[in-house]
């Protein structure tokens, strides 16, 4: 109920105004989103952490703003280490606009990375994009092989889409949206999570765990094993500023970790989903609000 409550919240312009125009959000607004994205991933590769880096921003509705995110993107490549990843929303390039437009920005975006020996990971958004972005997706990867997308284990033909997503970058996440259909307890969401997990790990693409549930990383960490799988032939993902701790201990063992580091001023959906994931994650925010 709460979950749905803040995602609800997430479409808002009247909450996000509320939201965006206080100065009491900074704190929270800080642990989940780079204020200095420069310096952060000079800190997060520094301790040997890889990073994918999110230019907050979706949902574009002119193609004069779709094309403002690509330019957007094509500079952060150029603050990036060799190595690093971008993840890019193809709703802030236009998806909603067109599929073709999409493409078109998206393919200039894996261009400019691939000069930079950079890579580009699709995210996956609300379940009326994920035709889109799978077509995307397949169009791209022609003269991109290495460019990744995300699948989310709530839909429950998500393993589907890993059986033929073969030889591909895939992000395999829960989904942190609402869909019709889609699975809702968290037991049938780790379930379809560990299938999907199966599928990519004794494939040949190259799995990127993204998850900060310590029993899934367990699974992951097996499964691997299993498939003879050594720490370079998958990574672990997980979100800026959450369990810091674990990303450590994780590539202090000698695992490939890489944080998803969001930055930009159009921070406030995603807040709000980090928020809804999480009551614990709420009642920090509010604290934080009341504690002024
Ligand atoms: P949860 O069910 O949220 O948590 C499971 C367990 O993990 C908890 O019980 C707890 O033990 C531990 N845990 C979680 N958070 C904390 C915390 N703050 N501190 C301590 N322990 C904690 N979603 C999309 O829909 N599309 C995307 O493209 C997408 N990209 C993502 C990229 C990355 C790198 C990551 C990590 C997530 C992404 N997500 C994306 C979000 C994802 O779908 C989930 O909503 C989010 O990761 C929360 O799910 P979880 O797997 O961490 O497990």
């Amino acid at each position: 109920m709460l979950r749905q409550a803040m995602l609800a919240l997430s479409k808002s312009r009247r909450a996000e105004r509320l939201v965006t125009t206080s100065p009491l959000t900074a704190d929270v607004v800080d642990r989940y989103v780079a204020d200095d994205v420069a310096r952060v991933v000079g800190a997060l590769t520094g301790e040997g952490l890889l990073v994918s880096v999110d230019h907050l921003g979706e949902e574009v509705t002119d193609e004069a703003a779709a094309g403002q995110a690509v330019a957007h993107y094509l500079a952060l490549l150029d603050l990036l280490p060799a190595g690093a990843d971008v993840s890019v929303k193809l709703t802030a390039l236009g998806l909603r606009l067109s599929q073709r437009l999409a493409l078109e920005h998206a393919g200039a975006i894996c261009a400019a990375a691939a000069q930079r020996d950079l890579t580009v990971t699709l995210d996956a958004e609300e379940h009326d994009t994920i035709a889109g972005l799978h077509a995307v997706h397949a169009a791209l990867r022609r003269e991109h092989p290495d460019v990744g997308v995300v699948v989310q284990s709530y839909l429950p033909d998500s393993l589907d889409r890993c059986e033929k997503l073969g030889g591909a970058r895939v992000r395999l996440c829960k989904g942190a949206y609402t869909a019709p259909g889609a699975y809702t307890r968290p037991a049938d969401i780790d379930r379809s999570y560990v299938r999907c997990l199966k599928v990519l790990m004794s494939g040949t693409g190259y799995p990127m765990v993204a998850t900060h549930d310590p029993r899934l990383i367990r699974i992951a960490a097996t499964l691997a094993e299993l498939a003879g799988r050594d720490a370079t032939g998958f990574e672990y993902q997980m979100l800026y500023g959450v369990r810091p701790d674990e990303q450590r201990r994780l590539a202090g063992l000698g695992a490939r970790v890489r944080v998803y580091v969001p930055y930009g001023s159009d921070w406030y959906p995603y807040l709000m989903r980090r928020l809804a994931e999480r009551p614990r994650n709420l009642t920090f925010f509010l604290r934080s609000l009341l504690s002024r």
